[in-house]
């Protein structure tokens, strides 16, 4: 077997998960909150995805949002 492509399942770790950015990224996160964000699309299927410090951001402002509601008593996204 020849062997190409193969960092696109394992070291993917250069680029940020966003889908078009390509930026270096400066974070890993699980996908599952990054998805939870519901501001960034993330291709792909692992279980951690990388977030350039601009993506990032991104998704610290939406989590801000949902600290806020969080904050107001009910807690249900937290776990
Ligand atoms: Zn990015």
């Amino acid at each position: 077997m020849k062997h190409r492509e193969i960092s696109l399942s394992t070291g993917g770790k250069d680029v940020c998960s966003q889908r078009d950015c390509g930026k270096t990224p400066k974070r890993s996160l699980p996908r599952k909150r990054a998805e939870k964000s519901g501001v960034l699309d993330l291709p792909g299927s692992s279980r951690k995805v990388n977030l350039c410090s601009e993506c990032y951001s991104l998704y610290k402002k939406s989590t801000k949002k949902n600290r806020t509601l969080e904050s107001l008593g009910t807690n249900p996204a937290y776990r």
